[in-house]
């Protein structure tokens, strides 16, 4: 799509890769050895690779194109809201952005009625511990081992002018606790429950040795998507709600991955009975079709701000062509019933398929997900659960698999030991069903290196 023939698309695209490794420095790599690939067009559910090799997009990108590539509502949208004015400044008011901040109001758990909007994830967290630093007055955050939040260092701490800094100065304060992971428990934990009860135990440990007059933050993504795609036991987030109101420590619940239907609801907390003070999102709020992210502000926290300036802010806070593209995505979702969807494939197709899979090959030693949100987790072993890769490392098995499957004609997304499998919320049964089976005969290369 989008060119007039393949040989066209073709000449682009090897174009691009020999400008792209002359001049582009990419994000995680090693520049030198680096073999990026070539997206010339995107459709649906769908990539084409500078082959022209149509290919089912099970990553999402990077989990974001949770309405699908190239949805003609949102083009549109962008499309007329370029005509209309591109850019203002984050103190002036525009209809798409109020609009924006309604609509994910009304979708954010309990009374988050306030929006900061940012420009990436990072950013919205970076932003998130700020607000809550300010709030209580404190200095620490607890996080969690095996957490993702966003490749930025509080980047405030480089800023050069007293008038822009507030408690926070320094890089220390960042504290971390072991969260719940059955697989690979923490605890020695042999079922569910016990997991969930030593987990918060430990947690309130750490709490009451750090000082909790210390503690502003404890950030926790709701569903660890990079680290592993690892839901919570059921009570787990109520148990963390509790401590963190006890010792009034701010509650950031990071939904930058998990958020916006991915899990099968709007919000991955949504399934937990949870509200936290601040939620941070961005990726599936607009599909990435421009780059928008945010933190929902619960009122309480918002208050502080009242009288006296929030001491943050960003040029493009709020901008007008991702803002119209979030409300043209929200409302696609909600009209066309995406989030439902992303719940019934994952329960009706994604999770049966991979549970009988889990039966046939010897190298899956776990299976976890929710909606459109699942990993398996590869082992040499199941009873030792040896990982066919190491810790934020690859392997020849990975990196074997990874080809195969473009080759079959699929692209999942490879983090250490485990394939994770994000396709967009729009995904039908059939393009599902059609990943699956690729992944089936893709695992035969695991069970190859598995004992
Ligand atoms: N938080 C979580 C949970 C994420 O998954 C990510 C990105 N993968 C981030 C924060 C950072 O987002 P960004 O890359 O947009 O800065």
């Amino acid at each position: 799509p989008g060119y007039t023939s393949v040989d066209e698309a073709k000449a682009v695209a090897a174009r691009a890769y020999e400008l792209d490794r002359k001049h582009v420095f990419h994000s995680w790599a090693a520049q030198g050895s680096f073999k990026p690939m070539v997206v010339t067009a995107a459709e649906g559910s769908y990539v084409w690779d500078g082959n022209g090799d149509k290919l089912l997009d099970f990553s999402s990108q990077l989990v974001n194109t949770n309405i699908g590539h190239q949805h003609p509502k949102v083009v549109q949208a962008i499309v007329e809201q370029a005509q209309r004015i591109t850019t203002i400044a984050p103190h002036h008011v525009n209809d798409q952005r109020s609009e924006a901040a309604r609509l994910i109001s009304e979708r954010t758990p309990g009374d988050l009625n306030q929006v900061f909007f940012t420009n990436s994830g990072a950013e919205a967290v970076e932003h998130a511990i700020r607000m809550a630093r300010v709030h209580t007055g404190r200095n620490k955050v607890l996080s969690r081992y095996r957490s993702y939040h966003g490749a930025t260092a509080l980047a405030i701490n480089v800023t050069g002018d007293p008038r822009r800094w507030a408690n926070d100065r320094g890089t220390e304060g960042a504290v971390h606790f072991f969260g719940p992971f059955l697989y690979r428990s923490a605890f020695h934990s042999t079922n569910e429950a016990e997991e969930e009860q030593r987990a918060l135990e430990h947690l309130e440990q750490v709490i009451e040795l750090e000082g909790p007059a210390t503690i502003a933050a404890l950030i926790l993504e709701t569903v660890p998507g990079g680290p592993g795609i690892i839901p919570p036991p059921p009570g787990y987030l109520r148990g963390v709600r509790e401590l963190c109101t006890k010792h009034g420590i701010v509650m950031i619940a990071d939904e930058v991955m998990c958020g916006f239907g991915r899990t099968g609801r709007w919000f991955a907390i949504d399934e937990f009975d949870t509200v936290p003070d601040l939620l941070t999102f961005a990726k599936g709020v607009n599909s990435g079709y421009v780059p928008l992210g945010g933190v929902a502000i619960a009122p309480h926290i918002a208050a502080t701000f009242n009288d006296r300036p929030y001491p943050g802010g960003l040029t493009y806070s709020g901008h007008p062509l991702a803002c119209a593209a979030a409300v043209a995505t929200i409302n696609a979702m909600s009209d066309d019933g995406v989030v439902d969807n992303a719940r019934i494939i994952g329960e009706t197709v994604i999770e049966p398929a991979l549970r009988e899979m889990a039966q046939r090959h010897s190298s899956v030693g776990d299976l976890r997900g929710r909606g459109v949100f699942w990993a398996v987790e590869l082992v040499e072993n199941q009873s030792t659960k040896a990982p066919l890769a190491p810790y934020a490392g690859t392997s020849q098995a990975m990196v074997e698999m990874m080809a195969e499957c473009k080759r079959l004609g699929m692209l999942p997304l490879m983090v250490s030991n485990r394939i994770h499998i994000a396709p967009p919320c729009t995904i039908t049964a059939d393009e599902a069903r059609e990943g699956l089976e690729i992944l089936d005969q893709v695992l035969k290369i695991a069970d190859s290196y598995a004992t």
